[in-house]
């Protein structure tokens, strides 16, 4: 297996940026399609990372918070509201996802990350981490604001 060399830069990368790493190869910062997500301070030259490889981010987008870390993979959990028409109320569900972790992003359990879902990696492995909560754009940061002050 290659190993993946892992860069951080002073600065946040623009998407479209070319970034040379200290085995002279450039990688290019891709868009992952998702507006108000910025990219990670870090680079990598994993091929199966959504910023700096070729897994295409495509379907769900989740915001989830990190339950356990083991090595590039992670354990996530996902809780949403369920609307029940006969009682009239809403009713929590959750459910355990496990996600590839892309070597230029770091989490510990307790983060709150987003992912996206890919195409199948491993046999329960579907969906990786495309971002964590600061990495967002002003505009996401103050409507998620406006959420929580609510
Ligand atoms: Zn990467």
């Amino acid at each position: 297996m290659v190993e993946v060399i892992v860069k951080e830069l002073p600065e946040r990368p623009r998407p479209g940026e070319k970034v040379q790493l200290p085995n002279g190869e450039f990688i290019r910062v891709r868009h992952v399609g998702i507006p108000w997500l910025l990219p990670p301070k870090k680079v990598c030259n994993d091929p199966e990372c959504p910023w700096h490889g070729y897994l295409s981010v495509r379907g769900h987008v989740f915001t989830v918070t990190v339950e356990s870390v083991h090595g590039r993979t992670a354990t996530v959990i996902h809780e949403w509201l369920h609307y029940d028409p006969k009682y009239k109320r809403y009713e929590k569900r959750r459910k355990k996802i496990h996600v590839k972790v892309p070597s230029c992003i770091e989490v510990r359990p307790g983060d709150i990350v987003y992912i996206g879902e890919t195409r199948p990696l491993a046999k329960t492995i579907r969906h990786v981490i495309i971002g964590k909560s600061e990495d967002v754009t002003e505009a996401k940061s103050q409507v998620l604001r406006l959420e929580q002050s609510q």
